[in-house]
């Protein structure tokens, strides 16, 4: 079905709703903070620099012609090395959680302290 070019769209947003609706059940029981972060660019900004680096989706390397940063794109392939997308995506993370409005413990916060 996924084929169906109709309904692979839809099956596929079910598929990551599911998964999000697990994370966040999951994430409330043992209290851990599950935060969504907006995907767009976190392959091609560097995470180092925060420059736009363009690269094909067949470019699993990631290498900042501004900084000089070089890293694997989305998957890391050797650890304990990060990918570039990870790092993006969690100081995306990091960086919702302690913006918390005034005089709330932030998610973040709620983390540290277990
Ligand atoms: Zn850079």
């Amino acid at each position: 079905m996924v084929k169906n070019h109709h309904l692979a769209k839809s099956i596929n947003d079910a598929a990551w709703y599911k998964f999000r609706e697990w994370l966040e059940y999951f994430g409330n029981i043992y209290e851990v903070p599950v935060i969504a972060v907006e995907p767009k660019n976190t392959s091609q900004n560097c995470s180092n620099c925060g420059e736009k680096v363009s690269k094909t989706l067949s470019t699993r390397t990631h290498k900042c012609p501004h900084c000089g940063d070089q890293a694997d794109r989305d998957v890391s392939v050797a650890p304990p090395q990060e990918a570039n997308a990870a790092i993006n995506i969690l100081k995306t993370g990091l960086k919702q959680l302690s913006t918390t409005p005034a005089g709330e413990v932030t998610p973040l916060e709620r983390l540290v302290s277990v």
